[in-house]
């Protein structure tokens, strides 16, 4: 981090606030100017706050070399990171080259839904199965998800299939339930909700983080910052379509997040092409450009009966929609190398 200094700072003021600075676990480096002092802080400078720098009145210019994500940054974990599930007796690794596909419904709806879901998707390949059992509705007349019943019927499919679960958490108070769920996902609407953030960074568990509604890559990368200060890797950021003025699909695909996120972060990158558009027929076109633009994977919405749907029902793959998008999903990733 770069500290310029206003004009004519007197060197004792200059050497004091260095020392101050110096408390906050940097190294500073002075350079005396003809005009202008600049201070460089050398080391760990994520702790530093930048705002409050910016404030003192001797401050001119302040600028990071750094990213603010330190943990969740490329120079401070060079390699990609893999995330390994236990799965039927095996292993199913997520990132560092591999392409994962999530599938399944929005919500749980029935024992007969989820577990014929489950069945279907597991058949034209799927590596995760997907259910809400909590859900975040716009409307409080919406239905809310079948809660630890829901889970209770992931749980079932899981163990008829197979297929490891991701389901979403939205209340810190509900934690002890998500037990044996493998991935949980924080939706696009709780991306800053730090303190489950704080909370789930103490737990050793996968997470599916979405990104919010309007918010920048940088936000995304540093509400994973949360996760991983706490001592939580396991994390797997998500591509979901942001807010833009363009009303023709429900949100719009980022794409450029997918190399973005790569280029800045070591973290996987999943791809939600369903909660992007919100439309079953342009999925496919969607979930194969994210695999081309180089996802770690993707999460699409199948339902056994979209019509039927009590969630997002126009935005849902039917089975036989979704098998051969799987078997297109995963030539692309073989063309590529990239295999579970
Ligand atoms: C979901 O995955 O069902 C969901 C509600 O997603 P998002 O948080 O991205 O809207
Ligand atoms: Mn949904």
């Amino acid at each position: 981090m770069v500290v310029a200094l206003k004009k004519g700072t007197p060197p004792e003021e200059t050497r004091a606030f260095a020392e101050v600075l110096e408390q906050q676990g940097v190294t500073v480096h002075i350079s005396q100017g003809a005009s202008q002092t600049i201070l460089g802080l050398i080391g760990d400078t994520s702790r530093i706050d930048e705002e409050r720098l910016r404030a003192q009145r001797l401050v001119e210019k302040v600028l990071r070399v750094q990213a603010p994500y330190k943990r969740a940054s490329r120079p401070f974990h060079p390699e990609d990171t893999r995330i390994a599930i236990p799965a039927d007796g095996k292993v199913k690794t997520i990132g560092a080259g591999t392409f994962s596909i999530i599938a399944g419904p929005c919500s749980v709806e029935s024992p007969e839904q989820i577990i014929r879901v489950a069945q279907r998707v597991k058949e034209a390949g799927a590596d995760f199965l997907r259910g809400g059992a909590f859900k975040p509705r716009t409307s409080p007349y919406s239905f809310q998800g079948l809660g630890e019943e829901g889970l209770e019927l992931l749980l079932t499919a899981k163990k008829e299939t197979g297929l490891p679960i991701v389901s979403e958490l939205m209340d810190i108070n509900h934690i002890d339930a998500f037990d044996e769920v493998d991935i949980i996902q924080i939706g696009a609407r709780n991306m800053q909700n730090f303190p489950l953030l704080k909370e789930l960074g103490q737990r050793k568990k996968p997470i599916l983080l979405k990104r919010g509604l309007a918010s920048t890559l940088q936000e995304l990368l540093m509400a994973a910052e949360y996760l991983l200060a706490g001592g939580n890797e396991q994390i797997l950021l998500c591509e979901r379509g942001i807010r833009t003025f363009e009303d023709f699909t429900r949100n719009t695909l980022d794409l450029s997040a997918v190399p973005g996120l790569k280029r800045e972060s070591h973290l996987p990158v999943i791809v939600d092409p369903s909660h992007a558009c919100g439309l079953a027929w342009m999925t496919p076109a969607l979930a194969k450009a994210a695999a081309a633009a180089g996802a770690d994977g993707v999460m699409i919405e199948v339902h056994n009966n979209p019509e039927t749907a009590r969630c997002d029902g126009e935005q849902s793959l039917t089975p036989e929609e979704f098998a051969p998008l799987a078997e297109v999903l995963r030539k692309y990733a073989a063309l590529e190398g990239r295999t579970r």
